[in-house]
């Protein structure tokens, strides 16, 4: 199975995904992650996307659509992936379907996490204290959140016309918004 967690910046994604790797044994494909880890080995491309991230913008879809492909082997020898901050532009989000289309396989469920953004600045308050993300401080994370609402919100429609897009409240605790992903998980099975 391979599923999408999608939502706005500190919607909890991450989180989530990390319990569904330990309850699901599926894996977790993170281009935020990656892009990270690229960052912090210090190579070439780490090198062209540290600026970008740290503005908060997006980086170029070519980086992150190779990014991904590169894992897709490993993600279906586990059985399935959660895509974790990817697709984030359309473009993605069809090059996803056609990568996996050529592979056999295909985008199951597209979960989304509803937070408002009030309470979106107030966990990301937090977390820039205890994370020290570079992106987190309030002027990038307003960025991303922009980003969010241009280039990725209306990627909601183009999984509502696929009938994948399957809404889940992210208010509440941890705890709760795992029971409703994992209600959403058991339906469409
Ligand atoms: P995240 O950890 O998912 O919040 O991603 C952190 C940052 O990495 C984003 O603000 C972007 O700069 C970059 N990034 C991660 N995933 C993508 C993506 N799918 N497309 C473009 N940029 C991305």
């Amino acid at each position: 199975m391979n599923l999408i967690l999608f939502g706005p910046p500190a919607a909890g994604k991450g989180t989530q995904a990390k319990r569904l790797v330990e309850t699901r044994k599926m894996v977790q494909l993170s281009t935020g992650d990656m892009l990270r880890a690229a960052i912090a080995s210090g190579s070439e491309l780490g090198k062209r996307v540290a600026g970008i991230m740290e503005r908060g913008d997006l980086v170029s879809d070519d980086i992150v659509i190779e990014l991904i492909e590169s894992r897709l082997p490993e993600a279906e020898a586990a059985g399935g992936a959660i895509f974790d901050g990817f697709p984030r532009t359309l473009a993605q989000a069809e090059a996803l379907d056609r990568m996996l289309e050529h592979r056999g396989s295909r985008i199951d469920e597209v979960i989304r996490l509803k937070v408002d953004d009030e309470a979106l600045m107030q966990r990301i308050a937090g977390r820039y204290a205890e994370s020290g993300r570079p992106d987190d401080n309030p002027e990038s994370f307003k960025v991303r959140l922009d980003a969010y609402n241009t280039q990725t919100a209306p990627l909601l429609p183009y999984y509502q016309g696929q009938k994948k897009l399957v809404e889940v409240d992210g208010m509440g605790s941890i705890e709760a918004v795992a029971a409703g992903i994992d209600k959403a998980l058991d339906k469409a099975r």
